[in-house]
């Protein structure tokens, strides 16, 4: 299959998600291979999918060195790739650090050293799937209960700060410590006001509203993702209704020789 069948293949089968013209100017497109096979999150710099599962040694290096305790190890239904390094978006996305640690710990080359740059990292993209659950669009407020659940996804807290749901910067703090309390304040600073956690939050450095933001539509505002969007999950983890999923892509060189200024 030519590059183009190739896209447009991948094309046709995110169409349904109303990501078309999004994905036509990422340049993103589905390796034949693993039509038949689930694609997954693979951390930053991952190499291309079937590579991936020939490199991945399982030592969970990457997982040990993430701050965000972003990265996984997949279980037993994970098959012939059990033990092997994803990211699951609904439990923590990637934040995206400047250094990817991740990257520079992988001993194998399932994550490539040479990408470990924001420029190269590409896991996947956005999409919209349920436009409607956007509380934004409905005008209603972010309430306490959706800002608590994102307490729950992190492993750095005292008992004491989980049950009050507040977190306190000291300098004792890990640097872990310190990154996860910090996006649990900026966070905090939506409870009972305007949600646009997903395109205030993006953590793409320098310009994530090339990435994300949130448009006008039926009297209330919606997210839109935009070209630069890295598949990070950022927003699907903090979003609090649901709203959004990553498409993982399943080829990181066909991309880069793509759209992206490398
Ligand atoms: S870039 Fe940072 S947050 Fe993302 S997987 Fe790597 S270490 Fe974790
Ligand atoms: S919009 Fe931003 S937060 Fe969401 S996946 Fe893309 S880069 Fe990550
Ligand atoms: S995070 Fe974004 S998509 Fe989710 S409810 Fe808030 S504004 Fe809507």
């Amino acid at each position: 299959m030519n590059e183009e069948n190739k896209r447009r293949d991948f094309l046709k089968q995110i169409s349904g998600l109303g990501v078309l013209a999004i994905a036509a100017g990422a340049g993103i497109y589905y390796a034949p291979k693993l039509k038949s096979s689930k694609l997954i999150l693979r951390p930053p710099a991952a190499v291309k999918e079937d590579e991936f599962l020939k490199l991945c040694i399982k030592c969970g290096q990457c997982l040990q060195v993430c701050p965000y305790d972003s990265i996984r190890l997949e279980g037993v239904e994970g098959g012939a790739s059990l033990g092997m390094a994803y990211i699951d978006p609904t439990k923590r996305g990637c934040y995206l650090c400047e250094a990817f640690p991740c990257v520079l710990a992988c001993p194998s080359g399932a994550l490539e050293h040479e990408h470990d740059n924001i420029k190269f990292v590409h896991m996947g993209m956005a999409v919209v799937i349920n436009e409607d659950a956007c509380i934004a669009k409905h005008n209603k407020k972010v309430t306490d209960s959706m800002i608590d659940r994102i307490y729950d996804h992190t492993k750095v807290l005292s008992s004491s700060e989980k049950q009050k749901h507040k977190v306190r910067i000291t300098s004792s703090d890990s640097e872990k410590s310190k990154l996860q309390k910090q996006l649990l304040q900026k966070l905090d600073k939506f409870r009972g006001k305007d949600c646009s956690i997903c395109a205030d939050l993006c953590p793409l450095p320098d310009n994530p509203q090339n990435a994300i933001g949130m448009i006008k539509k039926d009297g209330g505002l919606v997210p839109e993702i935009r070209e630069a969007c890295v598949g990070c999950g950022a927003c699907v983890e903090l979003c609090p209704t649901n709203v959004l999923k990553i498409v993982p892509r399943a080829s990181f060189s066909d991309l880069y020789k793509g759209k992206r200024d490398v």
